[in-house]
């Protein structure tokens, strides 16, 4: 009998998804690495197996039903069960020719950010749910970002990528309010900028601090935050 907790952690071959999954590793979690990529997804488990970490790969395309049906029933024959769920696969959509500038922003653009940042979450947190409410601590973490703040209105104007961080926000809390009277608690984190693919490394945080906030609301102990969006400061204003 196997007691160990088991993560799901999406787009976790390389950025801060592998750093959250090393993370929740090194806690102790068994670790299901959620990849589109055969070969991505399999240097990475091998990598986190070699630090003595407990992983495996999950096949896992946000962006498809098929795919994310797949996936959990990988998770179910391998772990039959999961304690925490981090939607952390995004995209922040092509930037040239004016396609996030608000006033010729490119719909194709806009739909493919939504699909994969906001209607993949959707589609991969209620695939997981049966699995999830199994849980005795069930977690989710929605990595979103300052972007998506009405409040802050931070970082270049990116006119899909924004907007898709600020439905995440709102759709997180609305999952919120819904688990209200469950065990599911359910968080947005804003990992900070971090130095990844995604913005060419430019950002100023390692993976490994921008995977902190993200570890640590994934292992929230049952009377913690439900709804917010926090980073390693607190609360973030949305
Ligand atoms: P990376 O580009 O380094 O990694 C993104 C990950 O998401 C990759 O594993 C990628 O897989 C995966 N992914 C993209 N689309 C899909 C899909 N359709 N199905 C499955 N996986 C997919 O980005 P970061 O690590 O920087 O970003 C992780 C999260 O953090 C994102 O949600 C981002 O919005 C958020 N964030 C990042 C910030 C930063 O400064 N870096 C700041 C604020 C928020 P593949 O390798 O196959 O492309």
């Amino acid at each position: 009998m196997n007691d160990m907790k088991t993560a799901l952690v999406t787009g976790a071959n390389k950025g801060i998804g592998f750093a959250i999954a090393q993370g929740l590793g090194a806690l102790g979690f068994r670790v299901a690495i959620g990849a589109r990529d055969d070969i991505r997804r399999k240097e990475a488990v091998e990598q986190l197996r070699a630090d003595g970490i407990d992983a495996f790969g999950v096949a896992l395309d946000v962006t498809s039903d098929e795919s994310v049906a797949a996936a959990a029933e990988t998770v179910e024959q391998t772990a039959a069960g999961l304690d925490v769920l981090v939607n952390n696969a995004g995209i922040a959509g092509r930037i040239d020719d004016g396609a996030q500038d608000p006033t010729t922003l490119d719909l194709d653009v806009l739909r493919e950010v939504l699909e994969t940042n906001v209607f993949g979450v959707v589609r991969v947190t209620n695939a997981m749910l049966p699995l999830l409410r199994r849980s005795a601590t069930p977690r989710i973490v929605n990595l979103s970002s300052t972007m998506g703040s009405l409040t802050l209105q931070t970082g270049p104007i990116l006119a899909a990528y924004a907007p898709s961080k600020s439905m995440l926000n709102s759709i997180t809390a609305v999952y919120a309010r819904q688990f209200a009277d469950t065990n599911v608690i359910v968080n947005a984190a804003c990992p900070g900028y971090v130095a990844t693919d995604f913005n060419g490394f430019n950002g100023l945080r390692t993976p490994q601090e921008g995977a902190a906030i993200a570890i640590r609301l994934a292992t929230l102990s049952d009377d913690g935050p439900r709804g917010g969006f926090f980073n390693d400061e607190g609360t973030v204003p949305w």
